[in-house]
């Protein structure tokens, strides 16, 4: 069967080998008979498979044993409610409002407490990262969106906030290059972005933290609860574990989060080049703060943008409409994204450019 180059935004794709992996033992895990998709999370080989994929982040993102790694659901957004009910109090914190998904957590925060936002790129269609940020003193923490998927921007150098925790929704980047875990208090990334499949939430939060988590919480709602039971409290979501997992023997197998970072580089550049050769593709993002895992940009119409997305689906490069929210086009080009997937793309834009532009 013929696969398409998978340019969606999220749930993406998926490395063709780890789902191969998975189709061969799905009937039959580790020769024990059983299916993934039916054993118990208490058995042995659950164990081993969501202890395995802890080990295997933790090794990959240099993570310490300061920190606590957790396997979640909810999805990223109940983490924009969990962050300040856990730990806002009624206090302040401090938001850095970059676009859809860091408005999103505002709100939440929002009933938690008092949002001060130290910074936004709202007067410019959030099309750049803010400097300049504004603090406030004793906020609970400060939480930022390290890469906004819908507007394409993405943090190159985190904020310095001292001993204010720094807490990040990461679902779009996580491991998309190397970064230094010990400046966070809290890491959280839905995984079907760049980590595997829908269900699963990643949280990486530093051990010390779970000090000032709020009592009296419901149970499934506290922090404390998933760390004291090693993210067991409850059926944790098998089956996304088990393939996060697996992308995380594919991230290894790569050479690591260093080595997908170089290549992740190349793929934006090679898009980017694209869209920089003339005035016929307009980069929506400022140029220092451009993700490298969300490309987006416009077509002189958006006559020639439906068209564009209509014929590179014909093509078979699926996912490339911009967010409903803002129009234009997007190409989401996570870890799994292969580079021959992107040249294919560059050569369908410069294609596209020379009949159109
Ligand atoms: C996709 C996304 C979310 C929402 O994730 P869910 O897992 O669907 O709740 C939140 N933040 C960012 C940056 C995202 O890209």
């Amino acid at each position: 069967m013929s696969r398409k180059y998978n340019f969606y935004a999220g749930p993406a794709v998926l490395p063709r080998e780890v789902m191969e992996k998975a189709q061969s033992e799905l009937l039959n895990l580790n020769g024990i008979g059983l299916s993934i998709l039916e054993i118990s999370h208490r058995s042995k080989d659950f164990d081993e498979i969501i202890q395995g994929a802890e080990a295997k982040i933790r090794s990959l993102m240099g993570i310490s044993d300061d920190y606590v790694v957790l396997f979640l659901q909810g999805g990223a957004s109940l983490q924009f409610g969990m962050v300040p009910m856990n730990f806002l109090k009624g206090g302040t914190a401090d938001y850095v409002n970059t676009g859809a998904w860091a408005k999103k957590a505002i709100k939440e925060a929002n009933l938690f407490g008092k949002v001060h936002v130290a910074g936004s790129s709202e007067d410019e269609g959030y099309s750049y990262i803010p400097t300049n940020l504004d603090f406030s003193s004793g906020a609970a923490y400060v939480h930022i969106t390290s890469n906004e998927t819908i507007g394409g921007i993405q943090w190159k150098e985190y904020p310095d906030t001292a001993e204010t925790p720094l807490m990040a929704d990461m679902s779009s980047d996580i491991m998309c290059r190397k970064i230094d875990v010990n400046r966070f208090g809290l890491i959280y990334a839905g995984a079907q972005k760049n980590i595997g499949p829908a269900g699963v939430t990643l949280v990486i939060m530093r051990r010390e933290l779970l000090d000032q988590v709020e009592d009296g919480l419901t149970t499934m709602l506290s922090y404390r609860t998933h760390a004291d039971k090693g993210s067991m409290y409850n059926t944790p979501p098998c089956f996304a574990v088990y393939m996060v997992k697996l992308m995380m023997d594919w991230v290894e197998a790569q050479g690591g989060v260093a080595a997908v970072e170089q290549i992740n580089h190349r793929k934006a550049s090679l898009v980017y080049d694209t869209i920089d050769a003339d005035d016929f593709y307009r980069g929506t993002a400022r140029k220092e703060d451009r993700s490298i895992m969300n490309v987006t940009f416009r077509l002189p119409s958006e006559d020639l943008e439906a068209l564009f997305v209509k014929e590179a689906t014909a093509s078979g490069l699926m996912g490339l409409k911009g967010h409903r929210s803002v129009g234009g086009c997007r190409a989401s080009i996570y870890n799994s994204m292969t580079l021959e997937g992107v040249e294919v793309l560059a050569d369908f834009m410069r294609n596209f450019r020379s009949q159109h532009g």
